[in-house]
């Protein structure tokens, strides 16, 4: 890759003042509205992951939160098969576009993608994938409120320790930044009662196991729910020693969904074209499972139990804000592809973050 339009570049990937993180689906790559000095002296504060909300300003509390929240996206992607798949396929129209240039690839070529965009056949691609994620299923469930409550409870539930289904609600009323933050937790707190606290993770996760999440999501509540009919079976769900499923309910769910079925990520990818990052990132953790060193099974029941200790697995690509006049520190994480040396990462980080600033161009242009 020759020289690019750096400055350019990361004008596109700025962040607006009141986002505080963003994780970029087609790249992984997660931007951060702090610089490397702040998030390191709030990182440097906590006591095995865990911060006391009350010891933090309102801007520190927002910070840790967003970049749990955009963290947690990054591990449904690498987790699931809905989001994996989507996450890959836009990655593959842009990559190969980008790709197609060949290793002349340079500054003219970004500009002129920059500033004409995509192919057009290439955007109508983009905007169907992304169209998956907003197909109304019953209860106006889409794959988006699945994804977005599931990450907004993961959130709260990770830096606020013990908080109580009660005070969840509450933050709901007076916290949740749109509708699709809560709408599939609404729905499945309409079908399961109280037990929707500590079943909605397990229940978002596998329907991001299909490929129609927003068409399966509320037929898991309703014959999940032990007062629909409870053969006597039940599993507990690990980490919710309060909650077991019928597991009679459950069975005829699978049963039924089965043609709908994608597994998990690592299921996924056996069908799918590589992915720079997150391809590594699943292979990774299913070995840290296998190994016994992180529980899959755990994540998927009470991901905010153990998110702190996948996030430390699941090692990201991080851009921070500029804090001096010429440096935009990126974070390139010692343990993410350990056999590439400094100079091959940064590369492959360069071609990511320029991914990242075309599809940022493309997404305002689809949306
Ligand atoms: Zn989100």
């Amino acid at each position: 890759m020759s020289s690019l339009p750096w400055k350019i570049i990361f004008e596109i990937l700025a962040l607006p003042p009141d986002t505080a993180a963003y994780l970029d689906w087609t790249t992984g790559i997660l931007r951060i509205n702090a610089n490397y000095e702040q998030w390191f002296d709030l990182i440097s504060r906590t006591d095995g992951g865990i911060l006391v909300p009350t010891t933090l300003s309102s801007q520190e509390l927002d910070l840790l939160e967003t970049v749990t929240h955009e963290s947690t996206h990054l591990l449904q992607i690498v987790t699931t098969g809905f989001l994996y798949s989507v996450a890959v396929e836009l990655y593959a129209g842009i990559g190969t576009y980008v790709e197609s240039f060949g290793s002349s690839f340079g500054e003219d070529d970004v500009l002129a993608i920059l500033e004409h965009g995509i192919p057009a056949a290439l955007m109508e691609e983009i905007r169907s994938i992304l169209l998956r994620l907003d197909v109304c299923g019953p209860d106006n469930v889409t794959a988006r409120s699945i994804v977005e409550s599931s990450a907004f409870m993961a959130q709260k539930r990770t830096h606020h320790l013990g908080l109580s289904r009660q005070k969840y609600a509450q933050m709901l009323e007076t916290q949740c930044p749109g509708p699709e933050y809560r709408r599939a937790y609404d729905v499945a707190v309409q079908y399961l009662g109280d037990d929707a606290f500590d079943l909605f993770p397990l229940l978002a996760s596998l329907s991001l196991c299909t490929r129609r999440p927003e068409q399966i999501f509320s037929s898991f509540c309703e014959q999940i729910s032990k007062e629909n009919g409870p053969s006597g079976a039940y599993i507990s769900v690990p980490g919710q020693s309060e909650v077991s499923i019928d597991l009679g309910g459950f069975l005829r769910v699978l049963n039924a969904i089965s043609a709908e079925l994608i597994g998990s990520a690592a299921q996924a990818a056996a069908n799918l074209p590589e992915h720079p990052f997150y391809t590594d990132i699943v292979n990774q953790i299913n070995l840290l499972n296998r190994d016994g060193a992180i529980s899959l099974d755990r994540y998927i029941t009470a991901p905010h139990e153990i998110q702190e200790r996948l996030f430390e697995e699941c090692l990201r690509p991080m851009i921070f804000n500029r804090s001096g006049e010429h440096i935009r520190p990126i974070v390139i994480p010692g343990g993410l592809w350990p056999t590439l040396s400094k100079e091959a990462q940064a590369e492959k980080v360069r071609g990511l973050i320029v991914i990242a600033a075309i599809y940022s161009k493309t997404l305002a242009k689809v949306s």
